[in-house]
């Protein structure tokens, strides 16, 4: 049985489109330095944009690590375009992220999940979070839910696409979930292993990992030491007045207390965390979701991508300012 994917229409600076992400990346980078670090299960190429700045800072931003999450893919592309034109997608310009980006050496990943991308609509705005969780999911072939989060003891960490309609967005092409992790010492999922590869002694300070769900926050950088749970109570100080600024929400820092309580299991974060001497930053922007007053007011399409853009810029104002570089030279030595 062949799933059709719906396509739903977005606005030109929702650029979360796989075929359209790698068209601009191929045709229209004047700056940037693109390469390929790696392919996917399905083969796609997986991209990353650089901006050399001799001797400066060194800073990753990654978008699509989730495919049913074009948010985060459609922020990075629009950080790369203002890099290259000056101005966002809509044409509008973010005169300190700019700033900023280009006081860093920057390296720019718009989609770790190409395969995932590639099975999910191009946007869940005004569409009822029941509809993204499906493609987040997948289908199995009776048509129930892939189990991805069951309430079991135990993640799903692994669903074999042989039994799946297609498996959803939270996986690779090859069935293994792209954020949860066996162990901190390697990744089941080829691309989260061509990333670890890519930036194993490159020497980046942080990595930002932009997610989407029904709210705009970030995580507390559980996974790691207690040199780093100052840095993301700064961010968010920093983060709350600027969102606050602009009438926007922001959650509380997700997962934070004294201590903070570590996870339940790997992810992504401890396994660059430990192997690249890093930073990771994890934040969750908008989804636009409808059908529940908690996702009220509803954003415009525009304002969800202005806070990923928001979010970079505290991300990058922090590294610029050496906080991600003191914290890895207290642990890493
Ligand atoms: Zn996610």
């Amino acid at each position: 049985m062949h799933i059709k994917i719906p396509q739903v229409a977005v606005p030109d600076f929702w650029l979360g489109n796989l075929g359209k992400v790698e068209s601009y990346l191929r045709r229209r980078l004047v700056k940037g330095q693109r390469s390929s670090f790696g392919a996917s299960t399905f083969g796609y190429d997986l991209h990353v944009v650089e901006y050399p700045n001799e001797g400066a800072v060194k800073l990753m931003v990654i978008g699509g690590t989730h495919g049913h999450e074009p948010t985060g893919v459609a922020s990075v592309m629009n950080l790369i375009h203002l890099l290259e034109t000056g101005v966002d997608l809509d044409g509008r310009p973010h005169d300190r992220l700019l700033e900023l980006a280009q006081s860093l050496h920057l390296y720019l990943v718009p989609c770790l999940n190409p395969d995932g991308r590639s099975v999910c609509p191009d946007s869940f705005y005004c569409g009822g979070i029941d509809t993204c969780v499906a493609f987040a999911s997948g289908i199995q072939l009776d048509g129930d839910l892939v189990p991805y989060d069951a309430d079991s003891e135990q993640p799903c960490y692994y669903f074999d696409p042989a039994e799946a309609i297609f498996v959803g967005g939270q996986f690779n092409g090859a069935g293994w979930a792209m954020n949860r992790r066996l162990s901190d010492d390697h990744s089941e999922a080829v691309e989260v292993e061509a990333l670890l590869e890519l930036c194993r002694g490159l020497g980046l300070h942080a990595i930002l990992d932009l997610h989407a769900c029904g709210y705009n926050f970030a995580f507390q950088a559980r996974s790691h030491e207690p040199p780093y749970w100052p840095i993301m109570r700064e961010w968010q100080s920093r983060a709350e007045a600027l969102f606050g600024a602009k009438g926007r929400q922001l959650g509380k820092l997700n997962g934070d207390g004294d201590p903070p309580t570590p996870p339940d299991f790997f992810f992504n974060s401890a396994l660059l965390h430990k192997h690249a001497e890093l930073m990771w930053v994890t934040y969750e922007g908008r989804q636009g979701y409808i059908g529940r007053s908690s996702f009220m007011p509803l954003p415009t399409e525009w304002e969800i991508i202005d806070d990923y853009l928001t979010a970079i810029q505290v991300y990058l104002e922090l590294g610029f300012e050496e906080h991600y570089a003191r914290a890895n030279a207290e642990v890493f030595g």
